[in-house]
């Protein structure tokens, strides 16, 4: 039985220390009391000590939302695994707004290189994988996203790859109010996402491996995420910035219980 993780991505928002201490103060009760799924909430860096600070001694966890993949030198203005393992439990990988920005630092063996570390360190990587509109209405989406996903895990061992949490983010879903329909993530997340993870570690970490859908979910549509059987919770970026987060998480939780 895989365990759903529900992770709030606050992007570039809430990243003033106090402001975040306030939030998350108001959810956290609420995030606290939900048994059946993980809780992740992923700050800015700027709120990462704060947020630990208020979730500590409860069963929420804390993610970041990058790092670089070398442990130290001269990367100015990068942040290490190390400088974060003391801080957070999971980190976000690959997301698509830093992949569309390019460079060096977010390519598919960039991407694998943060896995790696990540997980040499400690933490939680969530892998964030995902096929454009384009893409998808040429018919490439099985073939993009389990290269993505094969890239990103290349090089794991098995034992390292079941830790991994994989995120299928279709890009036009993200931040659009167009959500996916759970049939359709349902369908990409077993015949691109589980394929590629069996096609190299074999079925039974295909079957292990917690995969999220990510897209313009909400209160009103994570049940229907989640009675999917391969979605294993979601990545929430908008939703995740409102009180009633913790309607959205409670609902997944319901749906987890009678799983
Ligand atoms: C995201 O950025 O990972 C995301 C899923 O955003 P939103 O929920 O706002 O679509």
């Amino acid at each position: 039985m895989r365990r759903p993780v529900l992770a709030a991505n606050w992007k570039m928002n809430l990243g003033n220390a106090e402001e975040a201490r306030q939030f998350v103060r108001r959810i956290r009760n609420g995030l606290n009391a939900v048994e059946t799924v993980d809780r992740v909430v992923c700050p800015p860096f700027t709120a990462l000590a704060a947020v630990a600070e208020v979730v500590a001694v409860t069963s929420i966890a804390v993610g970041a939302q990058n790092m670089h993949f070398e442990d130290k030198g001269a990367h100015t203005g990068e942040i290490s695994a190390a400088m974060l393992s003391g801080l957070c439990q999971f980190v976000i990988l690959g997301h698509s707004e830093r992949r569309a920005a390019g460079g060096a630092l977010e390519t598919d063996a960039a991407v694998n290189r943060k896995v790696r570390t990540a997980l040499l360190n400690g933490l939680t990587p969530i892998v964030c994988v995902g096929e454009t509109l384009a893409q998808r209405e040429e018919g490439e989406t099985q073939v993009f996203v389990s290269g993505q996903v094969a890239a990103a895990l290349d090089g794991l061992t098995p034992e390292q790859a079941v830790r991994c949490v994989i995120a299928y983010e279709p890009l036009w879903a993200i931040g659009t109010g167009k959500a996916a329909t759970p049939a359709d993530a349902n369908r990409v997340i077993a015949l691109s996402i589980r394929a590629a993870i069996a096609d190299r570690f074999g079925e039974a970490v295909a079957q292990t491996v917690r995969v999220q859908y990510g897209g313009s979910v909400t209160a009103e549509n994570i049940a229907g995420f989640m009675i999917m059987p391969e979605i294993d919770g979601a990545l929430v970026g908008g939703a995740s910035l409102k009180l009633d987060y913790v309607d959205l998480v409670r609902n997944a939780a319901e749906v987890a219980g009678s799983r």
